[in-house]
């Protein structure tokens, strides 16, 4: 499908278009869907919008009229789909009319409208909870391959590079312990997280973990570490001394899919998830839904097996095709849909609950991550990082920060080009003072 608007709102609705076709062009005043002088135009029908927020329900009902939606998530755009919900629950709406709401008004289908509020439960109390402290995430953008279906802005190791890159990540640490001792904040959650953390000699990872321990007071420190090829048995024991979370990632455990996108099979899972889980971590693994090559049967196969390993979080993530990933030019596997509500079901039966959820754009099937939990190990970082209530202060090259002022999320964020990052020293200091001001 074309699209194409000379309205300010243009933006949103190329959005929601998406949750009806999955491809959805920039065209020309030929287009087959036109939003202009406030009509929307298609198939030889035009429709006069409102002024006012209902344009985007108008349009909905105008194409659902036609078209079938690919998405269960209604007039839903934008990347955190909780935070309406929160809204009600704070002004004391009831959790029936929140769904209703959900149902009537956003076109959120019933079940993706309960998983929505089961998650807002979950995660309420630290939603809630010290919106005055600061969580700090240090981005390590270094791989050991590219896989193809990467939609993250990371880069191939280079030794040399990499160390230069942490002389400058590490400058900015000092600057930011400065400031926060400057206005008396309180960091209680570090975030270590890549790319692949993994991927840094154990003495660079030692040197970064002594330059955090100047904070006080920290509850929660997850190195995300990420695909096992490059996990040592040294670095493996230098995280267990310092961090209390570790993320193991395999996106699959059917045999052959991750080898065809670049990445090697996750072998050694088990023993690391147990090693880790001894050591007294929470230890939390990944899966892609949407792979290529990967049927349902085979994703449920992959899940079964991860959850048998018992990892504490399970976080499935709906495939994303993002600009710049290669992947465009392959095949989708089955229905994602199917693979998130089975996936769903197959963790609560075996005890994890859903506790948080984002959505990108580009996502195949237009459907959700979510995050599982079991027994109570909830990540703080996990639900801040989503949540618009707590500020986020990010460091490295492609870093978004996120300060709260006046109750709105103000986002701040660095070059994404990692020599640029490197290079412009005072743009980097200002960044992080704006975070303080
Ligand atoms: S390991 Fe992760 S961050 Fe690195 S290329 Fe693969 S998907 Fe991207």
């Amino acid at each position: 499908m074309t699209f194409y608007s000379n309205d300010s709102r243009a933006i949103k609705v190329y959005d929601l278009l998406h949750n009806f076709f999955e491809v959805v062009e920039w065209g020309d005043e030929k287009s087959d869907l036109i939003f202009e002088d406030g009509l929307f135009l298609f198939e030889a029908k035009s429709i006069k919008l409102s002024t006012t927020d209902h344009y985007m329900l108008e349009i909905y009902e105008a194409l659902n009229e036609h078209f079938s939606p690919i998405s269960p998530w209604g007039i839903l755009s934008g990347v955190r789909p909780l935070k309406l919900v929160h809204q009600e629950k704070e002004q004391g709406i009831s959790e029936k009319a929140i769904l209703q709401g959900l149902v009537q008004r956003e076109k959120i289908t019933e079940t993706k409208a309960e998983l929505l509020l089961e998650i807002a439960n979950n995660q309420e109390p630290i939603y809630r909870d010290q919106r005055d402290h600061l969580s700090l995430y240090l981005s390590i953008p270094f791989c050991p391959t590219i896989c193809s279906y990467c939609c993250f802005h990371t880069r191939l190791y280079e030794k040399k590079l990499a160390r230069e890159y942490l002389i400058n990540l590490l400058e900015d640490l000092a600057e930011v312990k400065k400031r926060v001792k400057e206005q008396g904040r309180l960091i209680d959650c570090i975030y270590i997280g890549g790319g692949t953390p993994w991927i840094l000699e154990t003495e660079e990872i030692k040197k970064l973990f002594l330059s955090l321990q100047d904070f006080k007071g920290v509850k929660e420190f997850t190195f995300e570490g990420g695909r096992m090829d490059v996990l040592s048995p040294e670095k493996a024991n230098l995280v267990s001394s310092y961090a209390s979370r570790v993320c193991l990632n395999p996106q699959s455990l059917t045999q052959g899919i991750t080898p065809l996108l670049g990445r090697p099979e996750a072998k050694g899972l088990e023993y690391w998830i147990s090693y880790f889980k001894k050591e007294g971590l929470i230890t939390s693994s990944d899966l892609i839904a949407g792979l290529p090559g990967e049927s349902l049967e085979d994703f449920l196969l992959s899940l079964k097996e991860l959850i048998k390993l018992n990892p504490d979080n399970i976080t499935i993530h709906n495939l994303s095709l993002k600009r710049g990933a290669q992947l465009k030019e392959l095949k989708k596997s089955a229905p994602v849909a199917a693979m998130l509500q089975e996936g769903y079901g197959l963790l609560k039966k075996t005890g994890y609950n859903p506790y948080y959820i984002y959505r990108q754009k580009n996502m195949v099937d237009r459907g959700e991550n979510v995050g599982y939990e079991k027994a109570g190990t909830l990540g703080l970082y996990n639900i801040r990082m989503m949540e618009d209530v707590h500020e986020i202060l990010s460091i490295g090259s492609n870093a978004a920060s996120k300060k709260i002022r006046q109750g709105k999320a103000i986002r701040i964020a660095t070059p994404k080009d990692i020599h640029l990052y490197m290079k412009d020293k005072e743009r980097r200091k200002r960044l992080i003072e704006e975070m303080f001001v």
